[in-house]
C-alpha cells in the first residue's frame, strides 16, 4: 500500500504547498497567543514511522508495546520536582493539552469529595467552566480584581457561607488575558482561617506554568505551596508541533480512583483510551536539550522582550500595563487592521502581546511602527466569543 504523498495528484500537491506557505506567513506574524515556534525536532522525525500510542497508566505496565512511557515518566519526574511535589507520592501523564488537565484535576478533586463545590474566578479560563459542566459539579463563580488575581476578600466571605461544604478550589497562575496569578499561600491561608479541612486545590498553569519555578520574587502556586494537582500546556512556552499537556497530581489520590482493565493489561487512569505517544517524546527531547537552565534562560529573554515591548508602548502613549513576573503585556484594544496583522487576542476592550521565546525586540519595533503608522479608527464591536482559539 502506498500512502506517501507521491501519489497525490498535482492539484492536491499544489494544494499542501499553498497550505504550507499560508502557515509559513501566519507563524511570523502573530503576537497575540501562547505559542512558542521556535522548536526544532527534526532530530526524532523519524519517530513518525511507528504507530506509537500511549494507552494505559505511564507507570503501569502495558500489553501494547509501540510505546514512549519511558519517556513520559521521566516528563513527569521533570515537572514533578521543578513543582516540588513529594518524591514519594506523585503521579501524573501527558495529555492532549491544559484542557485535559484540568479536566483532570477536577476529575480527582470531585471523586475525593462528592459533596463538593468548585470556586473559581472571573478570570479562569473557558476549559474550566465547560469541564465543571462535564463532571456535573456545584460551582460558585469569585470576582477578580482589576489586574485579574482573584478577589481574596470575596472568596472568604463566599466561603463563609458555604464552609459546611467540601472546597474544590481552581487557582490560575497566569489567566489568560492579564496573566494574573491567584496566590494559593493566601488561599491555604482562607481555608485554614475558616478551619475548612475538606479541600483540594488544583491549580491551572497552563501558561505560566513552565517558568513560574524562576520568578524572582517566586510566587506561591507549586505542591509546596500546597496544591493537589497542576496542569500545564506543552506546547505554549516549551513548544511542540502538536497540542499537548501535562497533569501532576498526588499519586495516592489518583490510587483511590484506578480502576485495572484486562483488555490492555494496564490501570485505566488517564481521561482518554489511547493516548499520543509521539508528544511525550517531543516534550522529553525539549526538556533534555534545554535542561532546567535553557528553560529558565528563555523565561529571562520573554521577560526582557515584554518589558521592552511595555516601555515601547507606554513611549508612544499607549497606556500598556504587566502583572508582575508576567511575559503577557496588555494594551488597550487595536485597530481591525493590527489585531488581524499581528493576530492580537481581544477581549472586550482589552488586548494583549504575549512575548513567547521566539519573540523579538525587532519583532516588538515592527509592531510599534505598524501602531504609529495605522489610521485605521478603533471600532467598537461586541466581541465576546473572539478569545476562542486558547
Ligand atoms: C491555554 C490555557 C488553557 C487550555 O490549555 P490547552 O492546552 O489550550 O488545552 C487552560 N488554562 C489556561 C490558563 C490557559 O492559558
Amino acid at each position: 500500500m502506498n500512502t506517501t504523498t507521491s501519489s497525490l495528484s498535482p492539484t492536491d500537491k499544489n494544494r499542501l504547498i499553498e497550505l504550507e506557505n499560508k502557515l509559513q506567513v501566519a507563524r511570523d506574524t502573530f503576537l497575540g497567543y501562547p505559542v512558542s515556534k521556535d522548536f526544532d525536532y527534526s532530530e526524532i522525525n523519524n519517530f513518525f514511522k511507528y504507530p506509537i500510542n500511549n494507552l494505559g497508566d505511564p507507570f503501569e505496565g502495558g500489553t501494547y508495546k509501540v510505546q514512549t512511557h519511558e519517556m513520559e515518566k521521566e516528563v513527569i519526574a521533570f515537572f514533578a520536582r521543578m513543582y516540588r511535589a513529594n518524591p514519594k507520592d506523585y503521579w501524573g501523564y501527558v495529555t492532549n493539552g491544559g484542557s485535559e488537565s484540568n479536566l483532570y484535576g477536577l476529575y480527582l478533586a470531585r471523586e475525593l469529595h462528592p459533596k463538593g463545590v468548585v470556586y473559581y474566578s472571573e478570570s479562569t479560563h473557558y476549559s474550566i467552566r465547560k469541564n465543571i459542566h462535564l463532571l456535573n459539579i456545584p460551582s460558585i463563580v469569585i470576582r477578580s480584581q482589576e489586574n485579574g488575581e482573584i478577589d481574596y476578600d470575596d472568596l472568604e466571605s463566599t466561603l463563609k457561607m458555604n464552609r459546611h461544604k467540601p472546597v474544590i478550589m481552581l487557582a490560575t497562575f497566569g489567566t489568560t488575558m492579564k496573566e494574573a496569578k491567584d496566590d494559593v499561600s493566601k488561599i491555604k491561608g482562607i481555608l485554614k482561617n475558616l478551619a475548612i479541612q475538606d479541600h483540594y486545590i488544583h491549580c491551572d498553569a497552563a501558561l505560566s506554568g513552565s517558568f513560574g519555578a524562576f520568578m524572582e520574587p517566586r510566587l506561591p502556586f507549586d505542591f509546596k505551596d500546597g496544591v493537589d494537582s497542576i496542569s500545564i500546556s506543552g506546547h505554549k512556552f516549551i513548544g511542540s508541533p502538536m497540542p499537548t499537556g501535562v497533569l501532576i497530581a498526588k499519586r495516592s489520590n489518583r490510587d483511590r480512583i484506578a480502576k485495572g482493565i484486562s483488555y490492555i493489561g494496564s490501570l485505566d487512569t488517564t481521561i482518554t483510551g489511547s493516548r499520543n505517544g509521539h508528544s511525550p517524546l517531543f516534550l522529553w527531547y525539549a526538556l533534555k536539550t534545554l535542561g532546567i537552565e535553557g528553560l529558565k534562560e528563555r523565561y529571562n529573554h520573554s521577560l526582557e522582550v515584554a518589558t521592552y515591548c511595555e516601555k515601547r508602548l507606554n513611549d508612544i502613549g499607549i497606556k500598556a500595563w504587566r502583572n508582575p513576573n508576567a511575559i503577557t503585556v496588555v494594551l488597550p484594544k487595536t485597530s481591525n487592521q493590527i489585531k488581524n496583522k499581528w493576530q492580537l487576542a481581544t477581549e472586550g476592550d482589552i488586548a494583549h502581546v504575549i512575548c513567547m521565546p521566539n519573540v523579538s525586540k525587532k519583532q516588538i519595533d515592527l509592531f510599534i511602527n505598524d501602531l504609529e503608522n495605522c489610521k485605521e479608527p478603533i471600532i467598537e464591536t461586541e466581541d465576546y466569543f473572539e478569545y476562542s482559539l486558547n
